[in-house]
């Protein structure tokens, strides 16, 4: 499913799944996606919003975050940057630190697999949590 054609058809859906996750900074996983499609298309299906946001993704309009969780979770921040989350209230804030594409080569040069991407997360506690009193 990766040919031309699938770059100029955008449906409707697929814009409103975009529409709903540029609006958001709290690369929500598909559920949270689906619960705010079915306000503006009551019928749609989570499998169809499953559905696009893979097709959306394959496309280059949305990152899938896939780093071990039990979740996928989805951002509408297709520049390639890396993840803090917070540990206390389980926030994921974009660090906008150049990424090292440097480490995807020395692995590929010296395996000779083929890296579609790594990832690199940063866990603590968010300037909130920081702040607050232990409870
Ligand atoms: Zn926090
Ligand atoms: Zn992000």
């Amino acid at each position: 499913m990766k040919d031309s054609t699938l770059k100029t058809r955008r449906t409707k859906q697929r814009e409103i799944i975009l529409d709903i996750l540029r609006s958001t900074n709290l690369h929500p996983t598909a559920d949270w996606i689906y619960e705010k499609v079915r306000q503006k298309m009551p019928n749609i299906s989570l499998g169809t919003v499953y559905r696009n946001l893979k097709i959306l993704r394959d496309m280059g309009e949305l990152i899938e975050l896939d780093c071990g969780g039990a979740f996928s979770r989805f951002d509408a921040n297709i520049r390639p940057h890396y993840h803090f989350t917070c540990q206390i209230c389980g926030k994921i804030i974009d660090i906008e630190e150049p990424v090292h594409h440097e480490i995807e080569e020395a692995i590929a040069h010296k395996t000779g697999f083929e890296i579609a991407y790594y990832c690199m997360g940063f866990f603590g506690k968010c300037g909130r949590c920081k702040e607050a009193p232990a409870a």
